[in-house]
Order: structure tokens, then sequence, then C-alpha cells
């Protein structure tokens, strides 16, 4: 999609540092990360929420979440404990309106969020 963040990222118009990806789904560094692992995981077509990417069937959903946990596993942080938050709308401070994942990991996080 035009003037998307993320579908640029996807491109490789914008660079970002790819850590893993499938074949409908990427996952990259955070450009401000807020723990030591921080990565956005999205599906590489465009929807612009969770709820779009929830109601494109086919899987792609689990794929988004089984590929965080992948990320989490090859970050070591996945027996240590990690979130994985979709922050949707505006009171929970979505900006980009482009799917994604955040996942965090690598130190304790306070319960509840901020
Ligand atoms: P959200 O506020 O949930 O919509 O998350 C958007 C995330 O995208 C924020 O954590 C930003 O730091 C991150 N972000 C914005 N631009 C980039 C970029 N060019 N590369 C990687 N992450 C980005
Ligand atoms: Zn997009």
């Amino acid at each position: 999609m035009a003037d998307c963040l993320f579908c640029a990222i996807v491109a490789g118009d914008i660079p970002a540092q790819r850590v893993a990806e499938t074949a409908r789904a990427l996952a990259f560094r955070d450009i401000n990360p807020q723990a030591p692992t921080h990565v956005l995981v999205i599906p590489k077509d465009h929807h612009p929420g969770l709820a779009a990417l929830a109601a494109a069937a086919d899987g792609l959903l689990d794929e988004v979440a089984a590929l965080a946990h992948q990320v989490a596993e090859d970050e070591g942080v996945s027996e240590t404990g990690y979130r994985v938050v979709f922050n949707t709308g505006p009171e929970a401070g979505q900006t980009v309106f482009h799917a994604h994942a955040h996942l965090l990991g690598g130190r304790p996080l306070t319960w509840p969020p901020g």
C-alpha cells in the first residue's frame, strides 16, 4: 500500500534490521527499542490492524504469532519469558496502521503495562 512505512520496509525501500522471515511474515528490530529484545513481526501484505489480520483467514495471524515465538527462541528469551503485544487503536498507542506484533523480552516486564 502506498504511503505505508511497513509496506516500504517489506519492499526494501526503507532499510530495517531484518531478523527472520517466512513466506508471508517479516520480523525486524524496532527502531526505538523498549527492551533488549524488541522486534516487530508483521504480515508482508498490508492489513491495517489486528481485526483485519485476524479476518485474513488462511492462518496468517498464526504465522505472525509463530514467527514471534521463533524469534523469541532465536534471541534466547523464550525460557526467561517474553511479551507479544498488538497495540490497537488510539488509546493503546497504535501509530503505524500496518498490523504488527511487538515482541519484547530480555528484561523483567512489569504488569500492568503503562
Ligand atoms: P505502534 O506504536 O504499536 O504502532 O508501534 C510502531 C512501532 O514502530 C514503534 O515502536 C516504533 O518505534 C516503530 N518504528 C517506527 N518506524 C520504524 C522503522 N523505520 N523501523 C523500525 N521500527 C520503526
Ligand atoms: Zn502496509
